[in-house]
């Protein structure tokens, strides 16, 4: 294991909040030049909300700003289609089984559609794919052999399945920061357990039942556990130990520490003064997404889910505008307000691209094809390159706890700053974008007009109505051009004049 440098870059050390050890800490490859990279993925059983993408979003712009300061990235996110139980601390039914029940379907039908539907919101939100899907039910025999392993030493067989005693690893709860006894009453109840916190690796389906999910073990039929799931996922594909695990910080509380404790044990590592003991160097924490109305339920009529926020007419590159506005480890309040802001800011990045691009096809007669004539800049051209100095401001930014809030002002003074030769300015705009992921340079400002589901007028009749008024006007019927704007207004239609865009979404 070596302790290699970031590749050189003209800013400031990556440094990273680990949760372990609640310190900001730069970051050291475990193996050089090289960031492995795995994050808890969503339980499939229903769609996921906007919170959830959160942690998606978060983990993503993780995974671009290494990629960014030169490492090669080899991320993982796994996909739970078994053993979440409906309390994360062992208790409840199985989410997947309970989902399947309720809407009378199988429960590798329900996987599929909510895994699509995972899949298109990280899509939608400009979430670059990992390297690697891992699902959890195709890697069951690897958990029944990863927990074959540890069981003689830290675990034991009750009726209900095989557990895992914590009291067998050092310094268990660490990560949680979780005052031993204090408050863990509420996971006592399956009887016989050793320790309030001991967990299931193993779920023995119960004599006489029958799951849709289960498979043979040496403690009997039945489905791995949830925690074991992700330990054996991320140890099989990164090895341990690799660099950093994420996820929500709900999971600093349970998932993690006995993820932790497992991989302790099937490493043989002992306690965590070693972080590398843990199965991953780095264990970060994305805060929670939160909303007052409880619509953030998914048990909630109308939750808060990316399509509903499309319905309503807002593009799903605002919200990820709005998380990119919050530092990662804040909480973020969601409001309709809040999310039209995010939109109405990056619809003024799109504008200005937009008006400077025109400028400069106006002056050189050459149209402006930005994707493939503005690469990035490579991060040892930066110096020669720059020489306003932004990169190395914006990834001085990142390299403070991928602190995007800091760097998206940062775009805003490329766009806005008159001296800036066009052309640089798009080659900083694509290697700004390369992290931020907001398709700065690929997009169009009509591209985030999305027609509210309420909304009844075809884009083709808001055309028609605008012709006539601009007819009205050449003959000077100003009664009857304001008629129309006032009908289109009616109709959620705002026409803003001198606008090159021409008319807008009226959002609620
Ligand atoms: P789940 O499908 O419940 O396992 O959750 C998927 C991911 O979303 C996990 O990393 C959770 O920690 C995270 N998460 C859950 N709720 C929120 C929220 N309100 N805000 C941000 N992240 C969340
Ligand atoms: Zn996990």
């Amino acid at each position: 294991m070596s302790n290699a440098p970031a590749p050189s870059s003209p800013s400031a050390p990556l440094k990273l909040f680990n949760s372990l050890t609640r310190q900001l800490e730069e970051f050291q490859p475990v193996h050089p030049g090289e960031a492995r990279v795995y994050s808890c993925g969503p339980t499939v059983y229903n769609y996921p909300h906007i919170g959830n993408m959160r942690a998606y979003v978060f983990a993503d712009i993780l995974g671009r700003t290494l990629s960014f300061k030169g490492y090669k990235l080899t991320h993982v996110i796994n996909i739970t289609d078994v053993g979440h139980l409906t309390d994360d601390a062992d208790e409840g039914e199985d989410k997947m089984e309970k989902m399947a029940r309720a809407e009378a379907r199988s429960i590798w039908d329900i996987a599929q559609h909510y895994t699509q539907a995972y899949w298109e919101d990280i899509k939608a939100l400009n979430i670059r794919q990992p390297a690697r899907w891992t699902i959890a039910t195709e890697y069951v025999p690897q958990m029944i052999a990863f927990a074959e392993k540890i069981a003689d030493k830290h675990c034991y067989e009750l009726d209900s399945g095989l557990y895992f005693d914590v009291s067998t690893v050092a310094d268990y709860g660490r990560l949680a920061r979780a005052q031993t006894e204090d408050g863990e009453g509420r996971i006592e109840a399956v009887e016989g357990k050793r320790n309030a916190a001991d967990f299931a690796i193993w779920r023995k389906t119960p004599p006489g039942e029958k799951r849709q999910m289960e498979w043979d073990s040496p403690w009997g039929k039945g489905a791995p556990g949830w925690h074991l799931e992700c330990s054996v996922m991320s140890g099989e594909v990164l090895g341990f130990p690799f660099d950093i695990h994420t996820g929500g910080i709900d999971h600093r509380e349970i998932h993690h520490p006995n993820e932790i404790a497992q991989n302790q044990a099937f490493c043989c590592a002992g306690g965590l003064d070693l972080p590398a003991n843990s199965g991953a160097r780095v264990w970060m924490h994305n805060n929670f997404l939160v909303e007052r109305s409880g619509k953030m339920s998914k048990s909630s009529g109308e939750f808060l889910r990316l399509q509903l926020l499309m319905d309503k007419g807002y593009h799903p590159l605002a919200y990820r505008m709005m998380c990119l506005q919050a530092h990662y480890r804040s909480e973020l309040e969601f409001s309709w307000e809040g999310l039209g802001a995010a939109l109405t800011r990056l619809k003024r990045m799109y504008k200005v691209v937009a008006v400077q691009m025109w400028k400069q096809f106006e002056e050189t007669g050459q149209p402006v094809d930005p994707t493939n004539a503005y690469l990035p800049i490579p991060v040892d051209k930066w110096n020669a390159a720059d020489k306003t100095g932004v990169l190395k401001d914006f990834s001085d930014a990142l390299s403070d706890d991928l602190n995007t809030p800091k760097c998206l002002p940062l775009i805003e003074e490329v766009l806005g700053d008159k001296m800036i030769d066009n052309a640089l300015r798009w080659h900083l705009l694509a290697t700004m974008d390369q992290v931020l992921g907001l398709d700065l340079l690929r997009r169009n400002r009509t591209d985030l007009r999305i027609r509210p589901k309420s909304v009844e007028i075809t884009e083709a009749e808001i055309e028609a109505t605008l012709e006539a008024r601009k007819a009205a006007r050449a003959e000077k019927d100003f009664a009857r051009s304001d008629t129309l704007r006032d009908e289109l207004a009616a109709k959620g239609v705002e026409v803003m004049d001198g606008d090159p865009l021409g008319w807008e979404w009226k959002l609620a």
